[in-house]
């Protein structure tokens, strides 16, 4: 879990976990504290659950994209920044 831009973990952090809470970094970063906090819970609460929440589902495909094609960098700011633009979260 993501506080600001401190992770914490039970367990060590793979690569894909730590690239995961750092796109959650990014969007504490874009969205501040209190954004990204009100857009946690009201996707948690409106969406059904955690597979509700937008900003997870921003992570996980950005983790999925960073794997699928390792040799194709791309940047996590614009990605999270284009979709705050378009209302995706
Ligand atoms: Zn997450």
């Amino acid at each position: 879990m993501t506080f600001s831009d401190v992770a914490v973990s039970h367990q060590p952090l793979s690569d894909s976990l730590l690239f995961h809470e750092f796109v959650h970094v990014e969007q504490y970063r874009q969205l501040g504290i209190s954004r990204f906090a009100e857009l946690y819970v009201r996707g948690f609460l409106g969406g059904g659950g955690y597979d509700g929440i937008r900003l997870e589902l921003n992570a996980y495909s950005l983790g999925a994209r960073s794997e699928s094609a390792p040799g194709s960098p791309f940047s996590v700011e614009s990605e999270v920044g284009s979709w705050i633009k378009q209302g995706k979260f």
